[in-house]
């Protein structure tokens, strides 16, 4: 456990629902809410992970971490069909472009009904922890998919400050993740191989 400033929660003694893209992106934001007694559950809804064995893989990595932390874990379906027909057009979209806007919209929708229907006032999202990722698109796309409900509000914390982005590798490191190096789509694959960049993210 780290020593930081206490987290200031959007509403307090509301519960959160934190969906999850995978494990070294996870590692810090869980241990952060667990240590500010936060009362929440781990989302997982990621069908834009190809192939499906990576999509396992890094499923399963999620799932033993929260076991750790003893915090609940909703596993929700695999669906790329219609992720791959969500994003039918943007194939040749660079990462963190429109394609990606589509991306993160289809999970975070899902995980603000889930939030709606199941009564999580708050969503949060460990997507923008991670330094590929553009935190104003991951926000934009979250306070637009929250937007359908009144009753549930993003929240955009940026994971990063207060050491998040270092406490994300340590703690990857110190759990021994699966560690991918891609982003998570088809088309990210075909873009690191392209680019030769086998870099663990
Ligand atoms: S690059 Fe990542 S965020 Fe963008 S579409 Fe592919 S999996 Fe989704």
């Amino acid at each position: 456990m780290s020593e930081r400033a206490k987290l200031k929660f959007p509403i307090e003694a509301g519960k959160i629902l934190l969906h999850c893209c995978c494990a070294p992106c996870s590692g810090d934001v869980v241990e952060r809410l667990c240590e500010n007694g936060a009362d929440f559950a781990i989302y997982f809804y990621n069908p834009n992970v190809h192939p499906r064995e990576e999509y396992e893989k890094r499923k399963a990595a999620i799932v033993s971490y929260a076991q750790k932390m003893n915090v609940p874990f909703v596993d929700a379906d695999y669906d790329p069909d219609r992720w791959f027909e969500r994003v039918k057009g943007r194939e040749a979209e660079p990462e963190r472009g429109k394609r990606c806007d589509i991306c993160f919209s289809m999970r975070l929708e899902r995980s603000a009904l889930y939030a709606h229907e199941n009564g999580y006032p708050v969503l949060a999202s460990s997507f923008g922890i991670s330094r590929w990722k553009n935190i104003d698109q991951v926000n934009a796309c979250g306070r637009k998919a929250a937007a359908a409900y009144a009753d549930v509000m993003f929240w955009d914390y940026n994971w990063r400050k207060q050491g998040g982005s270092e406490r994300m590798i340590q703690i990857a490191e110190r759990e021994k993740f699966y560690r991918q190096t891609y982003c998570g789509c088809a088309y990210s694959l075909r873009d690191t191989g392209t680019r030769n960049n086998q870099e663990s993210r």
